[in-house]
């Protein structure tokens, strides 16, 4: 009897992949087995040997809607008269090449059977089979099995059993299978005491929203926060007690409120709220009119966040409801969003009337991710659940083990093993102790999912980030440290699995530079483990430090120094008029006299001050709020032209704004409408960057341009930009699958040390 041993490597555990395999082998007659094995599927198969060969023509062609195969191997052995075909337990086995399923929202079938009276999961929170269903997050090891998550602890029910080891059942082998019998169960609580569980628990949380109250509800990666979003009580309550900023809250809505708020943004938009990872989906704020919001849930946003219901629970919430819910993270301000239900109820004591939790204890937090859709298609500004942890394949595999701990914002974590690169999910801002707390386990868990010790360690270059001081904590035999914008380019270009030399352009907030300047402003040729920086925008005076991060407006007195001497010209005269005249005379003599004052060619700064020298805003509760402002309000700029001045005297070219805020105020002198102004503003920002790259391009022989940093995220710079360089001949490439800000930081870093290692080019540590 021919016998084939079938290794299958790509996304296939989780999906229901085995119990497939299972089908096309038994309706074929095969026998033998199939197994997960520490990061892939096993298929030890014999039989008929035109059989066998149409098995192996048909099991790449139609493999489960979630699956995604990396590769099959095939050899063959000799016969071993396997009597028939069985679905082997996992074995664990360290490899490279691992996959972790993302959690899956719910699907077609599991969401009929939630509505069907009759079915014996009606109204089941825990409902879920091999398409849908929590896997990241509860996973603790792989291979994927129930026994290594946290569904361990729920014995099978007999039916549940049942079809479990049914082939023809849909749940066959679902590892997170359960029912009403043998499942996690639903509790309300108030404080400790439990009020009601099961349905009852649901009614309670139905009828606490529509009171205007406020619900924490455990979901797959942590606690959110949810109250009625029309309802303006409520969401000022929320903010209130949460001690938001002016951040949009996101908005989870049933398909049939959802739907065509999307569809009037566009098809991308449809696309990616009804993906299989379920994102955040930001439209124009104008698109989610219909919605009826009260205005604090976008608190004057330009965008709106907008998500379907993704677990069981949210399908029976939004159903009894039939409106909009804010559902934003369970934090207190910028904490970590709680995953512990002891940790929970501690941080949320004070935000929420009502918890509705369950038994089911989350392994992973997990935040939901954020995609941002505009008229050239999508972005990912936050890759959490349903994205995390598949890798990033990269082109150049790794010869050691490699972690990279990211930069001080928006921080996520990056593991090399292999030609894979596993980013975690979003860890965020390490500014609070609970924040730097999940960084330590994070790491700690990485290493453990995989089975892996890294012996290589990357951080960012600033001496004072807590993530460099955790980086240089770890036990590991090399410590690297990358430079920011640096790690931005290659991050770009691991992505497009590029190994050729790029120019890079990166247009952040801040970053610590070598020259121990804060850099944002940035041209560099990155050509394997070098950086070489060709160009970066003047410096001008950060007055104050992070507080001119908070209040643009010192970045506006900073520019028009610049621009027009200490005088600071007519611009000057309307912003110092809105300004409380003590602090405005303070800023202006840190600049004269250069103390509490840093040196920045950070072009996110330079849209704070062109947002607050236009009138628009002068001073955010967070980080980009200006520049939102002023992309919003940005209108066709045909009939005023701005120009920076480039330098191309030094080693490095010097792109000055100067001439750019003297037009601006010129153009606010003579009454120019603000969207003449920002358009303007933007169309040269994006002809900067064309022209400059260009140049260096010519001179370099380069063909190719990596765009990264978090002024990407603008998409009408990021749209104008790759226009403009793909008008000079030249190959733009841009961020898909990772964030162009801080979030995509450490596969950068990743990349470097894996480079160094390959050279067995690397520094000792100091
Ligand atoms: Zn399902
Ligand atoms: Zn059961
Ligand atoms: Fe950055």
């Amino acid at each position: 009897m021919p016998r084939a041993a079938i290794e299958i490597t790509g996304l296939v555990q989780g999906v229901g992949f085995r119990p497939y395999v299972y089908a096309l082998a038994t309706a074929l007659d095969l026998k033998g087995f199939v197994q997960n094995r520490g990061g892939h599927v096993l298929v030890d198969v014999e039989g008929d040997g035109a059989a066998l060969r149409t098995f192996l023509d048909r099991l790449p062609a139609s493999p489960p809607p979630h699956a995604r195969i990396a590769a099959v191997r095939t050899r063959s052995l000799p016969p071993a008269h396997h009597r028939q075909f069985s679905i082997a337990r996992g074995e664990a086995q360290a490899e490279a090449g691992l996959h972790v399923p993302p959690d899956l929202a719910v699907c077609e079938c599991c969401a009929a059977e939630l509505f069907d009276p009759a079915d014996r999961r009606f109204r089941h929170p825990f409902i879920s089979c091999t398409a849908c269903g929590p896997r990241f997050t509860i996973i603790d090891r792989l291979p994927y099995e129930r026994a290594r998550t946290t569904m361990a602890r729920f014995v099978m029910c007999r039916a549940c059993r049942a079809e479990y080891e049914d082939p023809r059942n849909r749940r066959f082998h679902a590892q997170t299978i359960a029912c009403h019998e043998c499942g996690p169960v639903l509790t309300a609580r108030h404080r400790d005491r439990v009020l009601a569980a099961g349905n009852g628990a649901l009614a309670l949380a139905a009828d606490t929203i529509a009171a205007g109250g406020i619900v924490a509800i455990k979901g797959l990666g942590g606690y959110h926060l949810a109250c009625d979003a029309r309802h303006a009580g409520a969401v000022a309550a929320l903010r209130r007690r949460k001690g938001r900023d002016d951040k949009p809250m996101a908005v989870m809505a049933p398909a049939s409120l959802a739907l065509p708020i999307a569809a009037q943004a566009g098809a991308e938009a449809v696309a990616r709220l009804t993906s299989p990872e379920h994102p955040i989906v930001l439209v124009p704020a104008e698109a989610a009119d219909s919605l009826g919001l009260a205005s604090g849930v976008t608190a004057g946003s330009p965008s709106a966040g907008i998500l379907l219901p993704y677990t069981p629970l949210h399908h029976l919430l939004a159903a009894d409801l039939a409106r909009p819910l804010v559902m934003t993270s369970g934090n207190y301000s910028d904490e970590p969003m709680a995953i512990d239900d002891e940790q929970a109820s501690r941080q949320l004591a004070g935000v929420a009337d009502l918890f509705v939790t369950h038994d089911r204890r989350i392994e992973v937090r997990c935040d939901d991710s954020v995609v941002r859709v505009h008229a050239a298609g999508s972005s990912i500004i936050r890759r959490s659940r349903g994205y995390a942890p598949e890798p990033v394949a990269l082109a150049e595999p790794a010869t050691a083990h490699v972690l990279a701990v990211g930069g001080d914002l928006k921080n996520t974590i990056c593991l090399l093993a292999g030609a894979g690169a596993y980013l975690s999910a979003h860890i965020g801002s390490l500014d609070t102790a609970a924040a730097y707390a999940a960084l330590q386990h994070a790491v700690v868990r990485m290493g453990q999912t995989f089975g892996v010790s890294p012996e290589i360690v990357a951080h960012d270059l600033h001496p004072g980030y807590l993530s460099t001081r955790l980086a240089r904590e770890l036990a590991a035999s090399r410590h690297v440290a990358v430079q920011h914008h640096h790690a931005h380019v290659l991050s770009c270009v691991a992505e497009h699995r590029c190994t050729e030399p790029v120019i890079g352009v990166v247009f952040d907030g801040t970053g610590y530079g070598a020259d121990g300047a804060i850099w944002g402003g940035e041209f560099l040729i990155v050509d394997g483990i070098r950086a070489h920086r060709v160009a970066h925008l003047a410096y001008v005076p950060m007055p104050g430090g992070d507080a001119a991060i908070r209040e643009p407006w010192r970045m506006a007195v900073a520019h028009l120094a610049a621009a027009f001497g200490p005088g600071l010209g007519p611009a000057g005269e309307l912003l110092a008029a809105r300004i409380d005249s003590e602090r405005f005379a303070v800023v202006r003599q840190m600049i004269e006299r250069a103390v509490c004052t840093a040196p920045t060619s950070s072009v996110g700064r330079l849209f704070d001050a062109v947002a607050s020298i236009a009138g628009l805003c002068d001073a955010v509760s967070y980080e980009g709020q200006a520049a939102m402002r002023l992309e919003a309000v940005a209108g066709e700029a045909a009939d005023c032209r701005y120009a920076f001045a480039i330098d191309t005297a030094g080693a490095a070219w010097r792109i000055d704004a100067a001439p750019v805020i003297q037009a601006i105020a010129g153009d606010i002198a003579a009454a120019r409408p603000a969207a003449a102004i920002a358009g303007a503003f933007h169309d040269a920002v994006a002809e900067m960057i064309a022209s400059v790259a260009a140049a260096w391009a010519r001179q370099s022989g380069i063909r190719r341009v990596a765009l990264s940093g978090g002024v990407f995220q603008n998409a009408r710079i990021a749209v104008a930009a790759a226009q403009r360089l793909g008008g000079e001949g030249l190959t733009v490439l841009q961020h898909r699958r990772v964030p162009c800000n801080d979030g995509g930081l450490s596969l950068g870093q990743a990349l470097l040390a894996a480079r160094l290692s390959r050279q067995g080019d690397l520094p000792r540590c100091a």
